[in-house]
């Protein structure tokens, strides 16, 4: 997690005494107070939370909370998007509530922001599952684990790590099921598994391809 500069902190601090009592700014600690950013909490489309986000200069306080980057190890690859499709075993038209993420079994799944455990266990559409609760309304599922390496309850951080690709559940082969959801409502993964508030460059990119335009 990148570190508050010096600077930030006296400006911060002399600005804003009373909003500094609010929240503890050492990053080992995390503690935050979601009420400091309740306008992230309504949002649902995407460039609405992507602009909020990138436009908030106090982001870094923040930003390790929102579901990010890629739970894989690999480079993207994206067997099958986020939407209608014809089910690959059930072969009837289903709306596909995630994005299915290329995997071999044993590979690690990490999680893509700091959460807490919700849920941990097995359903017979996405076989062994993490679920993780974030700030803001977000929210992270992992779906056909071969292996869940944590537990209901558990806090956990970006990029620890959840369990192994698998193929359990309702599937044709080894893949890692990833959904994300905010205030309840499912939304697509795929602008999300691209972000790095950690790298400027991506920033940048985002920029350039509009997208905050
Ligand atoms: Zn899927």
């Amino acid at each position: 997690m990148k570190k508050i500069t010096l600077g930030f902190l006296m400006i911060f601090g002399c600005i804003n005494l009373g909003f500094s009592q609010n929240i503890a700014l050492n990053t080992s600690t995390k503690t935050i107070k979601e009420d400091n950013w309740k306008g992230l909490s309504p949002l649902l489309e995407v460039n609405d939370i992507l602009r909020y986000i990138y436009s908030d200069p106090l982001k870094e306080n923040y930003i390790h909370t929102i579901p990010a980057g890629y739970p894989l190890d690999k480079d993207i690859h994206i067997n099958s998007f986020y939407g209608s499709r014809n089910h690959p075993v059930h072969q009837v038209a289903k709306f596909h509530r995630g994005i299915d993420l290329k995997g071999g079994t044993g590979e690690k799944v990490y999680a893509t922001g700091e959460g807490e455990v919700v849920e941990a266990g097995y359903k017979s559409d996405i076989g062994n599952y993490v679920k993780i609760k974030h700030l803001y309304g977000f929210e992270s599922i992992y779906g056909h684990l071969s292996k869940i390496s944590v537990k209901k309850g558990q806090k956990v951080s970006r990029r620890q790590l959840l369990g192994k690709v698998g193929a359990t559940g309702t599937v044709t082969g080894p893949h890692l099921h990833y959904t994300l959801k905010k205030n309840n409502q499912f939304i697509d993964p795929f602008d999300f598994l691209f972000l790095d508030f950690e790298s400027e460059g991506i920033s940048f990119m985002w920029q350039q391809k509009g997208k905050l335009a």
